[in-house]
């Protein structure tokens, strides 16, 4: 199962992980109700406590993404705190410009970031400390901070963000098609390296969880 409420995240995680003998359900799917508290440093300690939750919580094997993005001008900030940036309640519109007025009037060399992606996988294990096995694999996504919002695909920061193969000025992942994005985002590769992972932890599982 995995760790999300987001119908948005499900779905991606299903075509990105590519594992169709396994059944992806959500914590909406069970009715699983509640949060864990996000209190971890790093993308995967945040990962880590919320697919232990999502495990504990029902018994079954958990999948959790953290992701966020780090800026090299302001020392990888937001990093864990991409989601709240601007506020605890804030709208990505209002995310996108306090990042951009705090790189306002920098060249692109120093507008570089990256999007990172952390998947956690907690397996219900008696033998393992706290009954849970834990396993994480990262991606990321190199690129730069664009000097003004273009284009509406996508979600979060990704109008402001410019991948890597793109010059400065060029399209923004909220121009690309998901197609093209899903070819090296951050999450993409962070559900390349953990479909094997999940393929060799849960292989007998499998049919199991169908
Ligand atoms: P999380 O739900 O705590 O992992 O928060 C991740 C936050 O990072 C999201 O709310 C987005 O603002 C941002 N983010 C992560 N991945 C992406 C992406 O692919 N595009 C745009 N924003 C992203």
């Amino acid at each position: 199962m995995v760790a999300t409420r987001s119908a948005h995240k499900l779905r991606e995680l299903r075509q990105l992980l590519d594992l169709p003998d396994l059944e992806l359900v959500s914590l909406d799917d069970l009715g699983v109700e509640g949060e864990p508290i996000e209190d971890g440093e790093t993308f995967e300690a945040n990962a880590r406590i919320k697919a232990r939750f999502a495990a504990r919580a029902t018994g079954l094997p958990a999948l959790a993404d953290d992701s966020g993005i780090e800026v090299d001008a302001l020392g990888g900030r937001p990093g864990v705190r991409t989601r709240r940036y601007a506020g605890p309640d804030a709208t990505d519109p209002e995310n996108n410009a306090k990042l951009l007025g705090e790189l306002a009037g920098m060249p692109p060399a120093r507008r570089r970031a990256r999007y990172v992606c952390v998947l956690a996988l907690a397996i219900p294990d008696v033998a393992a400390a706290g009954g849970l096995r834990l396993l994480s694999r990262r991606g990321t996504c190199r690129g730069r901070i664009a000097s003004e919002p273009r284009g509406s695909g996508g979600f979060g920061y990704d109008p402001i963000f410019e991948p890597a193969p793109e010059p400065p000025g060029g399209r923004t992942f909220g121009e690309y098609t998901a197609a093209e994005k899903h070819a090296i985002s951050h999450r993409a590769r962070a559900a390349r390296r953990m479909a094997p992972v999940i393929r060799a932890a849960l292989g007998p599982a499998v049919t199991n969880l169908r």
